[in-house]
């Protein structure tokens, strides 16, 4: 299948490219940037004319900052495309249920991905845990934003979710594994105090059979940066590590099966072209629920500015 991007940034040229372009489900038509081009694809500056000139491009996927996101894809759905969002699916929640609305009504794939769900371990963390008694969960996601998100001011304005952009992945991936109805019931957020968004965010959730769950989201770390989800049931210790590649059960090393195919981003995309095959869509919008409701319970702090 013919596929466009949109919005040629940090992610589209290090994942969704390589992805696309070892795919053997799609074929990259076209792409819309307002600064650049990609090496042998047609490249539109509006998305507007696009949609117009490639009729035959029936599917899209958008990799901008989740504040313009929602115009592209509502426009994208109107015309009939179907529509894989980068994550977070959207600046806000009501944004995400319109476009689902908007997908459903339309019969086309809406596909709202969270790539580090698709990470090595996450599919045999959700297998080992199912049926265990949970006692307690500590996510802990500590990198340095200068390192992993130089020059991206977006990042810290109004809906641009500061360090829960991060966090949110460790969201997605609790969200799967602990799929058991938790929600948020504190949250403390440090705010730099030249910024809009959390330079650093602590998270208290509410989990039906009593587990301690809790989160801790901080983006002045230097040295060993760490994204670590550590599960203590009664039967035993799971430490999903390095983002869901690594999982450690009581300490020892898991190998479990590899997975058919490797990669985040390639199986996204595999993903979507199954999808787009079945007539469905995936969007699931749990993760940033939990992000809405910590900006609505959260305890702030201004902390000290931040400069790049
Ligand atoms: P980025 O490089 O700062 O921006 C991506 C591209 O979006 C820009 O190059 C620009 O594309 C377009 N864009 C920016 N502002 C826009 C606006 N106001 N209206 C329309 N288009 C706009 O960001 P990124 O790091 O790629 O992140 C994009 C999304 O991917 C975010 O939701 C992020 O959470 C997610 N993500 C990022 C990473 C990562 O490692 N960076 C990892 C996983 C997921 P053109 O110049 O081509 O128009």
């Amino acid at each position: 299948m013919d596929i466009a991007l949109v919005g040629i940034g940090k992610i589209a040229r290090d994942q969704h490219i390589p992805a696309i372009a070892q795919s053997p489900d799609w074929k990259l038509k076209a792409c819309v940037s307002q600064s650049g081009t990609v090496e042998g694809v047609t490249t539109f500056t509006e998305f507007d004319t696009f949609l117009r000139d490639c009729p035959e491009t029936r599917v899209v996927s958008l990799c901008m900052p989740p504040l313009p996101r929602f115009g592209y894809a509502a426009a994208a759905i109107a015309a009939g495309r179907h529509v894989m969002l980068e994550k977070p699916p959207g600046a806000s929640l009501a944004e995400c249920y319109k476009l689902a609305g908007m997908a459903r009504s339309q019969r086309v794939t809406l596909f709202a991905t969270w790539h580090s769900r698709e990470a090595a371990m996450v599919d045999a963390a959700k297998e080992w845990l199912s049926g265990k008694d949970l006692r307690r969960v500590t996510v802990t996601w500590r990198e340095d934003v200068r390192r992993w998100h130089p020059g991206q001011e977006w990042i810290w304005a109004p809906g641009g979710l500061g360090v829960f952009d991060p966090g949110i992945n460790a969201l997605s991936i609790l969200t799967k594994i602990v799929p058991d109805g938790l929600h948020v019931t504190e949250a403390h957020l440090e705010v730099p105090e030249n910024r809009q968004g959390p330079i650093a965010a602590q998270l208290r959730f509410a989990h039906p059979t009593g587990a301690d769950v809790t989160a801790e989201f901080d983006w002045r770390q230097e040295g060993d940066q760490i994204w670590r989800i550590q599960v203590e049931t009664a039967q035993g210790t799971l430490v999903l590590e390095d983002g869901g590649a690594r999982m450690f059960i009581e300490g020892c090393p898991h190998k479990g099966d590899a997975r058919a195919l490797s990669g985040e981003y390639p199986r996204l995309y595999a993903r979507m072209a199954q999808l787009v095959a079945d007539g469905r869509s995936d969007a699931d919008f749990e993760p940033l629920r939990h992000v809405a409701d910590a900006f609505l319970l959260g305890r702030r702090t201004t902390v000290a500015p931040f400069h790049e």
